[in-house]
């Protein structure tokens, strides 16, 4: 418990950081998967997305810290009805968060409101590590941090289960986003269980049948129970949607406007099948 309890007294923001020079020199290094049309636009306008994430971030863990602390004081929760091992309340509470987290991505896809803010994050035609935080702002804040405040009110988790939880989806976010070559039998060994990078990129492909698939973070098992796994070969995936490939729709003011504009989703004939 030591380890964890060190872990959790770093500053997410600092860990994110940490991870993205990591991620960011293994994409300059290594083969990459895809390669960059105009790398130094992209580079710019992902910048200005993580400064944007960070300044949230601050707002939202202080926030947060003091929800579930509430919470917890006040004992509120199913978890404090029943008599629990404190390592099983984490890992339950981990894939607790993680079930809820996919529902309400499932949502975002679903309710045309949210889907304007939530297509910010689909609208990435190159991916690399740093799509992890192409994300409105307003979507971060609002929908996703409820997601976990919401399973804290209802299971009654505390702030280390919740902590865990973060560390864990944040190193599985940028992991399934980087911009690196990851082998097919990953796919069949871990997969099986777990969120691959080849799993979520199959989610960023332009055709819808392949949108609205594989929604969870960490545990790809939500998705296999819940019918909505879909596999392709990852050298087929075509990222982004088709309505944002211009280069001006690509920009990080554009992006930030576009949940207010209305634009009409372009959708495939859906004659791809698994
Ligand atoms: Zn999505
Ligand atoms: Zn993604």
């Amino acid at each position: 418990m030591e380890i964890v309890d060190y872990l959790l007294s770093i500053d997410l923001n600092y860990i994110v950081i940490g991870l993205m020079v990591i991620f960011f020199s293994l994409e300059q290094l290594l083969n990459t998967q895809f390669s960059f049309k105009k790398r130094g636009l992209h580079m710019w306008h992902a910048f200005l997305f993580q400064v944007v994430f960070f300044i949230a971030n601050i707002f939202w863990a202080t926030f947060f810290v003091f929800s579930i602390e509430w919470l917890n004081q006040h004992e509120i929760g199913l978890f404090y009805l029943i008599q629990l091992p404190l390592w099983v309340k984490l890992i339950l509470g981990v894939a607790i968060i993680d079930l809820v987290t996919y529902w309400f991505h499932r949502i975002s896809h679903l309710v045309p409101v949210i889907w304007r803010f939530h297509r910010v994050h689909h609208s990435d035609t190159t991916m690399d590590s740093s799509t992890y935080f192409r994300a409105h702002p307003i979507e971060v804040l609002l929908w996703f941090g409820s997601a976990s405040i919401l399973s804290a009110g209802i299971f009654g988790l505390d702030l280390i289960a919740v902590g865990i939880y973060f560390l864990v989806a944040t190193l599985f976010q940028i992991l399934e986003h980087s911009n690196l070559r990851f082998p097919a039998w990953l796919d069949k060994t871990i997969g099986l269980v777990f969120t691959t990078p080849n799993f979520h990129k199959i989610h960023h492909d332009q055709d819808q049948h392949y949108t609205d698939s594989n929604f969870a973070d960490i545990f790809i098992l939500w998705d296999r129970i819940f019918g909505t796994f879909k596999y392709k070969p990852i050298e087929q995936v075509k990222f982004g949607l088709e309505e944002f490939d211009e280069d001006k729709k690509q920009t990080f003011w554009y992006l930030f406007r576009s949940p207010f504009i209305h634009i009409e989703r372009i959708e495939k004939d859906g004659s791809t099948k698994n």
